[in-house]
């Protein structure tokens, strides 16, 4: 009964962390696109300069990584869950999360 419980809030939880995660994930395509897009043509908006467009891309990949390594993480163990997003499995510790 009591495993059975954990195993669902582990679930529950694992299913949070996913959607968090791709939300992130397309956040963080969308400025680093955009931020590309801008590049090529600085005067599409305003005027950018390169420099800022070129900060913008790494403090967007920097909060990205701060991001996932505080969110992406197995919701018994709280290890890395590595680069699958479709994880089934937690490799660590065996947990089942979806
Ligand atoms: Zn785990």
């Amino acid at each position: 009964m009591m495993q059975k419980k954990d195993n669902n809030q582990i679930l529950q939880e694992f299913h949070l962390r996913q959607s968090r995660q791709i939300i992130a994930i397309a956040i963080t395509l969308f400025f680093v696109l955009l931020a590309a897009v801008l590049y090529k043509r600085p005067d599409v908006f305003w005027t950018f300069s390169k420099s800022a467009l070129y900060s913008m891309q790494i403090v967007t990949i920097a909060a990205f990584l701060v991001f996932t390594a505080y969110n992406w993480t197995c919701p018994s163990c709280k290890k890395g869950l590595g680069s699958d997003i479709n994880k089934r499995v937690c490799k660590k510790c065996g947990a089942r999360l979806q």
